[in-house]
């Protein structure tokens, strides 16, 4: 039944050289049809196994094209698997398995009604092999039964073996198309990827581009020897050039001697391995020949220890800098008049301190004459002479109380103020202050009520506190009307002693109640011509107190006034016993 040997090189021939670039099945179903034509075959069937080691028909010949399919509808109808068949033998053993009748096979009872319906009666199975693996099986079947040949068979492997190669290259072939297009698909990814990263760095160049232009501070690049690269919108309006007239300058052209000399000496220390990011103010000459002043800040770009570009930040500080300017100059100015002013002031002071000195030495021949007057010593005098004397007398003492307090403040303000520091008695000071004033009370009739009980001693400068006490009781008895009620008291509490001064007079309004103690500060010039005084008292008394560490206030709510002053009983970091203080 075989062809001839011609018919038989022929039909090899023409399957090693199939044109594996076909599709697959067309590929196997053209093997199976030029085997089968060689073997003058009624039909044939080709088997591939499958990636689950199953077998699985993958081309027929010379049968309808439902006969795989009811191969294996067959097989399932009669419980078996394919395997059952005589392929199941080739896959086990690796060899041709030859049916010479069909119908005494019981390998190929399952199948007997495809057998006799389609009108074959022997078969040949022949294992496609790739080494010693099956992957197929190429099967040839005859209408009669039939003894196939040595021959037959051998012809049969042969064609078997050319399918398994050309099997194997389709494969191969279809692998490296899957493997071709998926590289072209890749291909076509890594474009779409490029494009739209283009697009995006398109984007950011442009929206850094944007902010670089539009930046509020000048930006600039320049190569390591200072020839501009790029420089911004902000920088161009300040230098009044354009673009093309700066990049591709050297900075020289734009900034002072000196300015490049600082920018140079940075960039050598730049290089020599001190710090990528700099600060500096330079000077820079714009095109119209005005000078700016910039605050730089720019960093060394580095690449392999080599100075490839400098990114710099400059900021316009002109006005800054002349505003500066122009404080400093203030400044100076304002230390020059204050240094003049404290000359003046001290100047003033010693012109005080003079004068009040100079005044003291006639009043003081005034006074002494006067009393040798008054006393009838010099001779005798009738009562109207002895009232004048009186009154100059008075005027006398009041003058020496008012060139006690010049004097006062101008040692004071020349911190010279000496204080005699000893064990006083606040008793003995608040007695002595009443007698004192006793003629000013007795003129006034005005009732002083005490509430004092005896108080501890303190450590204190007794004549400078009896001056407080003097000073604040005699502005009690000059604010308050004829007939008016002063309250003096005095409290002892735990470090201090607390004395008050309470009058019925004119009261101080709230707003001045702290601006009284300040010096020359009367509350109002009507009252000054009033009741006379030269505004300082208050700011003696102050100071004095303060010395002590006590602190001294008024209070006044409309009418009266009370002043309180608070000593500490033990001052301990004020000297020692019969040490001098100021
Ligand atoms: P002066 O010598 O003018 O009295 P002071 O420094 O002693 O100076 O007092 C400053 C001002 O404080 C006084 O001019 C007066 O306006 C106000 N003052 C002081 N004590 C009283 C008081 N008890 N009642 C009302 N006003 C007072």
């Amino acid at each position: 039944m075989v062809g001839d040997e011609k018919s038989k090189l022929k039909a090899l021939s023409d399957i090693a050289s199939i044109d594996i670039t076909l599709e697959f099945n067309a590929i196997l179903q053209n093997i199976l049809k030029i085997t089968c034509e060689a073997m003058n075959a009624h039909s044939g069937t080709m088997m591939l196994v499958d990636e689950n080691n199953e077998l699985r028909m993958a081309a027929s010949y010379g049968l309808s094209p439902d006969y795989p399919e009811r191969v294996h509808e067959a097989a399932k109808k009669a419980g078996v698997p394919l395997t059952f068949s005589p392929s199941g033998a080739v896959l086990e053993t690796g060899n041709c398995y030859i049916v010479p009748n069909v119908f005494e096979e019981p390998r190929c009872k399952p199948w007997d009604d495809l057998s006799k319906e389609f009108g074959f009666s022997s078969q040949v199975f022949t294992p496609m092999k790739r080494g010693l693996k099956v992957i197929g099986l190429l099967n040839v079947y005859v209408a009669d039964p039939h003894q196939f040949t040595g021959e037959e068979i051998n012809f049969v492997t042969i064609a078997a073996s050319q399918a398994s190669s050309v099997v194997q290259n389709a494969r191969m072939c279809s692998k490296l198309k899957d493997n071709l297009q998926e590289l072209k698909d890749y291909k076509e990814h890594l474009e779409e990827k490029i494009k739209e990263t283009h697009k995006k760095l398109y984007e950011s160049e442009a929206k850094y581009r944007d902010i670089f232009e539009n930046a509020n501070d000048c930006l600039y690049i320049h190569d390591a020897e200072g020839n501009f690269r790029e420089v911004n919108n902000t920088a161009l309006k300040l230098l009044g050039c354009t673009r093309e007239e700066i990049i591709g300058t050297h900075m020289s052209e734009w900034i002072t001697p000196e300015s490049l000399k600082l920018a140079q000496n940075s960039l050598d220390n730049g290089l020599a391995g001190g710090h990528a990011e700099q600060q500096m103010v330079i000077e820079v000459i714009c095109k119209n020949g005005e000078h700016s002043w910039m605050e730089i800040r720019r960093r060394l770009i580095k690449e392999n220890g080599r100075i490839t570009a400098i990114h710099g930040i400059g900021r316009d500080i002109t006005e800054k800098r002349e505003m500066e300017q122009q404080l400093k100059e203030s400044n100076e100015k304002l230390e020059k008049s204050y240094e003049e002013l404290k000359e003046a002031d001290k100047l003033k002071s010693d012109f005080i301190s003079n004068i009040t000195h100079e005044l003291f030495t006639p009043l003081t021949s005034i006074k002494g004459f006067t009393e040798l007057i008054h006393s009838g010593d010099m001779g005798e005098i009738n009562e109207e002479q002895k009232n004048c004397l009186e009154t100059i007398l008075r005027s006398s003492d009041r003058l020496s109380r008012l060139l006690k307090e010049l004097l006062d403040a101008a040692n004071l303000e020349k911190n010279q103020l000496e204080l005699q520091f000893a064990f006083t008695s606040i008793n003995d000071i608040i007695s002595k202050s009443i007698m004192e004033l006793q003629p000013q009370v007795k003129d006034k009739q005005i009732t002083i009520f005490q509430e004092i009980p005896t108080l501890p001693r303190i450590w204190g400068d007794s004549e400078r506190l009896t001056q407080v006490v003097i000073n604040v009781l005699s502005n009690a008895i000059k604010f308050t009307p004829d007939n008016g009620k002063i309250t003096i008291t005095a409290e002892e509490n735990t470090d201090s002693i607390k004395i008050s001064i309470t009058d019925t007079g004119i009261g101080i309004p709230q707003d001045k109640l702290l601006r009284i103690f300040d010096r020359f500060y009367q509350v109002d010039g009507s009252t000054s011509r009033r009741y006379g005084g030269m505004g300082l008292g208050l700011s003696i008394c102050k100071s004095i107190v303060e010395k002590h560490n006590g602190s001294i206030w008024a209070e006044s709510e409309g009418k009266g006034t009370t002043f309180y002053i608070v000593l500490p009983k033990m001052t301990a970091n004020i000297g020692e016993p019969d040490v001098t203080s100021n």
